[in-house]
């Protein structure tokens, strides 16, 4: 079943919209067979879920919900600011924020809320410890270098008063076979040694597909919920999850000679009849995706033609000439060859689907 993202409150306020032109679909059974299976692949850990920057740009009021009643306990958000948009859909659960505390307001909402925050530094956790303490993560830096305690602070006073539930690191090179790996889990391994906590935390998408020595008792996938495959081993087990199709505004006859958006960087040499479609750049169809790629309408491939534009993209109607306005394109999202042509990585490709498309 295909879903389409809810309207958003900004449309609840008038009168009801008219239907849109794009739409963004969430395949929610995939999405939750993809929790599922990366739940199972867990062993004996349980899987949560990274919901960050809306679920990866698939929109959290769809996702969230989806992933809560496939039994995720556990959901990681950034910044505080996405709080609200989660908490709201998993009452009873527990939602983490990885950035940690910076200052007394942030410790403040979490107590307000029930959030808990991942403690990065020395700092963070006299902080914490000093606006009241109570339960937190503590993230153990073990060669990534973006956030979290070096093991040498691991015996720390600020530390050793944590009452930390999740003590937990993150693999730089997971989708990678690489010693690090391995490093990144016996420094963890140590440092389980020296700080108390309740459980053990690892592996992202990508270490979940390494083994039980890198679930421990809690996984945390983000990526390949959404349909990313970071390494072969998952190929078989993700299922897509993100469906754009774009609805053709107006078809438009071309004389030999023409060009065709701008700095007209197609030109026919033919008389030949265009498409001009509603998805652009900022909907997530970077410039990159221009001539070389296509849109679909069934199995008829449409060729890209010239620049694409910030609300449009024009598209070669040649082997379609029963196609009018109002037809719907597919738009493929596949993350993993979209990837390839963009240059982007299937993350980038995910987060870029644009906030318009969230919303409607
Ligand atoms: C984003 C993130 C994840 C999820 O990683 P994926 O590669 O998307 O599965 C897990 N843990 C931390 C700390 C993260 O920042």
């Amino acid at each position: 079943m295909i879903d389409n993202a809810p309207v958003g409150e900004a449309a609840l306020a008038g009168p009801p919209l008219p239907p849109p032109s794009l739409r963004l679909g969430v395949d929610k059974a995939a999405l939750a067979a993809n929790w599922k299976a990366l739940d199972r692949l867990s062993g004996s850990a349980r899987a949560g879920a990274a919901v960050k920057a809306d679920c990866y740009g698939l929109g959290a009021a769809t996702c969230v919900p989806v992933l809560r009643d496939a039994g995720c306990e556990t959901f990681f958000v950034a910044h505080w600011s996405e709080v609200p948009d989660v908490i709201a859909h998993v009452p009873g659960a527990q939602v983490a924020v990885l950035h940690g505390v910076s200052n007394q307001a942030e410790c403040a909402y979490a107590r307000a809320v029930g959030a808990v925050p991942v403690i990065n530094s020395v700092e963070q956790a006299a902080l914490w410890s000093t606006t009241g303490g109570g339960r937190c993560h503590l993230m153990l830096d073990t060669g990534i270098n973006r956030l979290g305690i070096a093991p040498g602070e691991a015996g720390d006073t600020a530390i050793g008063g944590l009452a930390v539930d999740l003590l937990m690191s993150h693999l730089a090179s997971a989708d990678e076979n690489t010693a690090m790996n391995r490093m990144q889990a016996e420094l963890l391994g140590e440092a389980a040694d020296a700080i108390p906590h309740q459980r053990l935390s690892l592996a992202n998408s990508a270490g979940i597909a390494l083994g039980n020595r890198f679930t421990l008792d809690v996984t945390r996938p983000g990526l390949a919920l959404y349909g990313g495959v970071p390494r072969e081993e998952l190929a078989d087990v993700i299922r897509p999850v993100v469906r754009v199709a774009a609805q053709v505004l107006q078809c438009r006859q071309l004389a030999p000679g023409d060009g065709v958006g701008y700095n007209s960087a197609f030109i026919a040499n033919s008389h030949m009849r265009v498409g001009t479609v509603s998805m652009g750049y900022a909907d997530g169809f970077l410039r990159g995706r221009g001539p070389g790629n296509a849109l679909w309408h069934e199995a008829r491939r449409l060729p890209i033609l010239g620049k694409v534009s910030m609300d449009m993209v024009v598209v070669d109607l040649t082997t379609a000439p029963d196609l009018a306005a109002g037809d719907w394109l597919e738009v493929p999202w596949n993350i993993a060859d979209a990837a390839q042509q963009n240059a982007l990585s299937p993350y980038e490709m995910l987060t870029v689907l644009g906030a318009r498309l969230r919303r409607i």
